[in-house]
């Protein structure tokens, strides 16, 4: 990396959030408030570094402000805590709509992406490409935690999944032996959601898990963050893995924010 791009990160690395962005965190973003005050400062320096580095464009009349791009750096970049990263090195543009843009939006960007409207999921995440949320989606998200639904940890969990070369539900490992492992359980997951479905069985992971491997990684990395109890219980083995690569242990986060 060039030099001077590192000194301007390890700055920004360091240097204190505005108190008025804080504000923004406690109220908008609930997953926040799980984290210790070391992990706080981590991610306020994270978040610095990507609205550094990422450009906002908002769509059909939203102007974009301080909160919108907190909120959603703040919930990227969570996903990012504790691991070695460029900061999502091939995205560059977040654009960010008032309100759910599915018809829109298909007609205009047709072609090579996949949308994803189904659900109360309303967000979009190009390989090699932007990242397209609606506000509304994501202010109603990052509010209601433990829904098991999140729009941002969704989106940017296909932009970790592109970092590998491919979005096909396996992101970068340090070695051959983790990948292996990840492969192998979320093979088997990923089978017993399709079985569960063709016998019309619910399962507690969401339906739409079951589009492909990528949507699986998407669908489990909200499901990790908001319901991580919930997963630990049904799936030990994927909620091991989902530990192991976001390095955090989202249960015991959990379990020491109620006490
Ligand atoms: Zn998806």
């Amino acid at each position: 990396m060039f030099g001077f791009r590192k000194r301007r990160r390890e700055k920004l690395r360091t240097k204190a959030l505005k108190p008025e962005w804080k504000e923004i965190l406690i109220k908008n973003v609930e997953f926040y408030n799980y984290l210790s005050d070391e992990m706080k400062k981590e991610l306020h320096g994270l978040i610095q570094i990507f609205l550094d580095e990422k450009e906002f464009e908002g769509f059909d009349g939203l102007e974009i402000t301080d909160e919108i791009k907190v909120t959603i750096a703040a919930q990227a970049c969570i996903l990012l805590l504790h691991r070695e990263t460029d900061y999502y090195p091939t995205l560059h543009t977040i654009l960010v709509y008032p309100h759910p843009f599915y018809s829109h939006i298909k007609q205009r960007l047709a072609g090579g992406i996949v949308v994803e409207g189904e659900q109360g999921r309303l967000g979009e995440s190009w390989y090699r490409g932007p990242v397209i949320l609606s506000w509304d989606d994501v202010r109603r998200s990052a509010h209601d935690h433990n829904d098991g639904h999140n729009v941002v940890f969704h989106e940017f969990a296909h932009q970790l999944d592109s970092e590998s070369g491919a979005n096909e539900g396996a992101p970068l490992f340090p070695n051959r032996s983790r990948y292996i492992a990840w492969a192998r359980v979320l093979g088997e997951e990923y089978q017993d959601l399709l079985d569960h479905l063709k016998h019309h069985h619910k399962s507690d992971i969401d339906d739409y898990g079951a589009t492909n491997p990528a949507e699986f990684f998407a669908v489990v990395t909200e499901y990790f963050f908001e319901k991580p109890i919930e997963l630990k219980q049904r799936h030990p083995e994927l909620y091991v893995q989902f530990k192991n690569f976001y390095k955090l242990d989202t249960v015991a986060m959990m379990l020491t924010h109620k006490n």
